[in-house]
């Protein structure tokens, strides 16, 4: 071991030790047999399983005394074996709950045993007795979770990964603990952000938040219509050296804002990536099939099964309104961004009280008392924080007032209809996360309603098990969805004209039978995936229309045929063909996951407290430049005090932010 990190250890430990000691001192009769940092969790082994039952609320009030998150895990060796847990837990169930042997599962590191139950509310019911028991004759904690009305196969690998790799995973647990809770080096002394990308363009999210004591990046996105180098951000940046970030953390699982973790392992990074559990599902599936994409085109991926792997020992989720700590002077705290299932808005505090940061991702907004009557998925973003000195906020609509989500479905439902009479088929491309979860629920409510006149929906792309994962976490969705899922037993992703495309000749029948229908396809900007056979083999046909309902980025095949291109190259049976554009093209805006300009101005206008300067990002040049301009006209009727220094720099530029009671900041 060198020198210098052989004393750093030795220093480290200060931290450590002292939080033992004020653990023991508080617990002294549990037959504690080991305490463990286990990433941002200090974890208390005790022997006793029974003790847990009385001994926890005491351990809560500790972990809100000193801050820090703690939990009680039985020693391993006072865990009964598997079978004997799933015995005991099979003859004590009610029989009602709905549950099999093939419904549980353990977690080793977490010491929990995970069961899939149709009616939960059965095992978790009057009190917390089940759990108790289960605890107390078994040593195993209870979590019970809804089994989803749809099987996700991704959610099925991520637990059987960390069956597998349950000792990897401790080990990556306890390393990142070791950093997370190391003695302060010099302290938090300057607060300062570099944009890698994202900055005057959208893609390619990623961001440096630098405090002289740590670095955390914020986003590892990789830009799907960037070419080469230009689809990754700056990671060759002088001021970016991957073995120095103490904390990666992920706002949402699309591609510009995620893509590019797995590559960051394979440059080792041992570090923690922290992201919401949904994000973590649903990130593990996009990155495999951004895999598969390369392959596919004969080219050699980014990085492999094997990288998304160890990002997966090293992801740790955190839930909304839990504050984790990332390092010795920065904690952090996820709120709902409204965006898509699992996306966070990521508030970051430094020092003690010393400074607030609040960083978007991507956001949608609309008015909370909206929530209960909406055909929306996700619920607004959260708008209430302690404090924020600083808002690092997306753009992509700064520009621009989209129609209302009505008007917008009154246009989609109206292109159905003409299309419908003329026999065509209509192809909706779509992201397969969010607006393709979207237009599956509003166009299941617009059949039952008859708003539209039944027909065939074929869905294609990894949507069917995106779906699945969205109906894991029907306690994130807006509310009239969470109540059919949670209450009314229904499934509102899923309707009776529905077909999922799972091979060549489903596809066959979607783009060759008989009579209309509708095509709900990825990928949403057409730089791959199904939507492309569809295409070609559906665009010389002018009874057809496409129908684009989210966000086109410049450069993408979608965005041309948006602008009006009417002949397009493309490679069919290895063969190069124009493509005459026939088909009806209609862009219908309202339904996009980004808040529109007027939506970020309610945003601002929501946001409290109000933050003292606003860094703009995520959006073309002339969008963010347009929204800085209002920004700075209407500060005062968005309920500012004073005006808020708006700036929007490029990617490499490095901006210092300030504490509040800095010297020359406080004169202004
Ligand atoms: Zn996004
Ligand atoms: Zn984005």
């Amino acid at each position: 071991m060198e020198e210098s990190s052989q004393s750093r250890l030795i220093v480290g430990q200060r931290l450590r030790s002292m939080i033992v000691t004020e653990i023991l001192k508080n617990v002294k009769d549990a037959g504690i047999s080991s305490i463990e940092f286990e990433g941002p969790e200090i974890a208390i082994y005790v022997k006793n399983p029974q003790w847990i039952l009385e001994g926890e609320e005491k351990i809560k009030d500790l972990a809100k005394q000193i801050r820090k998150r703690m939990v009680i895990r039985t020693d391993p060796k006072s865990r009964k074996p598997k079978e004997a847990t799933i015995q005991y837990i099979m003859k004590n169930a009610p029989e009602d709950a709905g549950i099999s042997p093939s419904d549980i599962q353990f977690d080793e590191v977490l010491g929990e045993v995970r069961v899939f139950a149709t009616r939960p509310g059965k095992l978790l019911g009057r009190g917390r007795t089940f759990r108790n028991q289960v605890l107390a004759s078994t040593g195993w904690r209870l979590e019970v979770t809804r089994k989803p009305p749809l099987i996700s196969k991704t959610l099925a690998s991520v637990l059987d990964l960390y069956i597998r790799a349950s000792s990897e995973r401790k080990k990556a647990l306890r390393e990142i603990g070791e950093r997370v809770y190391r003695d302060m080096i010099v302290g938090p002394r300057k607060i300062r952000i570099t944009g890698l990308g994202s900055f005057g363009e959208v893609g390619r999210s990623s961001i440096l938040l630098d405090t002289g004591e740590s670095k955390i990046l914020l986003d590892t996105g990789f830009a799907q219509n960037g070419y080469g180098a230009d689809a990754y951000p700056f990671y060759d940046a002088p001021e970016f050296r991957v073995e120095e970030l103490d904390a990666i953390v992920i706002s949402h699982a699309h591609m510009d804002h995620i893509g590019l973790l797995p590559l960051l392992y394979k440059y080792g990074y041992r570090g923690p990536a922290y992201m919401t559990p949904p994000t973590r599902d649903i990130a593990v599936l996009m990155l495999k099939d951004f895999i598969d994409l390369f392959i596919k085109e004969g080219r050699d991926p980014p990085f492999t099964m094997k990288d998304i792997n160890t990002m997966l020992t090293r992801t740790i989720t955190v839930n909304y309104n839990v504050v984790t700590d990332l390092s010795p002077d920065a904690k952090l705290t996820f709120s709902d961004a409204g965006h898509i299932l699992g996306s966070a808005l990521t508030h970051i505090h430094v020092g003690q009280g010393l400074f607030n940061l609040l960083y978007t991702g991507d956001i949608k907004y609309y008015k909370p008392r909206e929530e209960s009557n909406t055909t929306r998925l996700q619920p607004p973003a959260s708008t209430e924080f302690h404090r924020v000195e600083s808002l690092i906020m997306e753009t992509t609509y700064g520009a621009t007032d989209t129609p209302t989500r009505e008007e917008a479905e009154a246009q989609l439902f109206s292109l159905i209809k003409k299309v419908y009479d003329r026999k065509g088929k209509i192809l909706i491309p779509v992201m397969a996360v969010g607006r393709a979860q979207d237009m599956m629920v509003l166009i299941n409510r617009a059949f039952e309603s008859k708003r539209v006149p039944e027909m065939p929906i074929y869905i294609d792309g990894l949507i069917y098990e995106v779906t699945a994962i969205y109906t894991s976490y029907p306690e994130l969705l807006a509310k009239p969805i969470r109540d059919e899922i949670l209450h009314e037993d229904k499934n509102p992703f899923i309707g009776r004209n529905m077909v999922f495309v799972n091979d060549q000749t489903k596809r066959d029948e979607a783009i060759f039978s008989e009579g209309p229908a509708v095509i709900i396809s990825t990928s949403g900007m057409m730089v791959g995936g199904p939507i492309l056979e569809y295409f070609k083999n559906l665009a010389e046909d002018q009874n057809n229309a496409i129908a684009f309902v989210s966000y086109q980025a410049s450069g993408t095949l979608g965005r041309r045929i948006v602008d009006g291109e009417r002949e397009i190259q493309m490679i069919d049976d290895g063969q190069l063909k124009t493509i005459k554009v026939n088909l009806e093209v209609q862009r219908i805006e309202g339904f996009s996951g980004h808040a529109n300009r007027s939506e970020l101005m309610s945003f601002l206008r929501s946001l409290h407290p109000k933050p003292r300067s606003i860094i703009l990002n995520h959006g073309e040049p002339s969008q963010t430049l347009s929204f800085a301009i209002y920004i700075k006209q209407k500060w005062d009727r968005l309920g500012f005090e004073s005006q808020p220094e708006v700036i929007f720099p490029e990617n490499l530029e490095t901006i210092r932010l300030h504490p509040r009671n800095s010297r020359i900041h406080s004169l202004l």
